[in-house]
């Protein structure tokens, strides 16, 4: 079985990771979404809650994703789990630095998982979570920029910052 694996933040989930969801879970038997359990604190939503969101987005139309977070090196997660490939989005030239060093990182400390970039979709190439919240937090509208599960708890949780 072919297993890829996307990890992030989710914090929260946007269009645009969807997007890379649905794109990279036609490109293996199995992807895993792993929601990193930050150990900065620094995350607006719960690790749980990061998790729920994903679940509750993706259980409609896509059928062989599996939700899970983690914590520790991606790469040990990796071996545990039978991963092939690692999923990264890359948007612009901004991302290119931070995603290369990981990449050559997590190849130095497992030379046999891969790490695939696929191109952010153009409509959604500057959409970020941080963006996303700070315009929120202004109530700008962000309804196409996130799933629809996300706008109440989004609201919720800001009002209560
Ligand atoms: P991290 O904190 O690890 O950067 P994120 O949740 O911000 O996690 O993003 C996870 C991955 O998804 C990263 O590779 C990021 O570049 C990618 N990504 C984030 N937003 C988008 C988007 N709009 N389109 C494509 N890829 C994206």
């Amino acid at each position: 079985m072919h297993i890829g694996i996307y990890p992030g933040s989710f914090d929260p989930v946007t269009n645009g990771h969807l997007d890379i969801v649905r794109r990279a879970s036609s490109l293996c038997d199995k992807l895993i979404i792993a929601v990193a359990r930050n150990q900065d604190k620094r995350s607006l939503f719960a690790t749980e809650e990061r998790v729920s969101m994903l679940i509750e987005c993706c259980s409609d139309d896509i059928n062989n994703v599996e939700v899970v977070s983690f914590d520790g090196l991606l790469v040990d997660y990796c071996r545990q789990k039978e991963v092939s490939f690692i999923v990264r989005g890359l948007r612009a030239i901004a991302d290119f630095e931070y995603e290369h060093a990981i990449a050559l990182m997590n190849k130095k400390l497992a030379p046999d998982v891969e790490t695939v970039f696929l191109m952010a979709s153009a409509e959604y190439s500057f959409v970020s979570s941080r963006m996303v919240k700070e315009v929120a937090s202004y109530k700008g509208d962000i309804s196409s920029l996130v799933p629809d599960c996300v706008i109440p708890r989004l609201m919720k949780r800001l009002c209560s910052v």
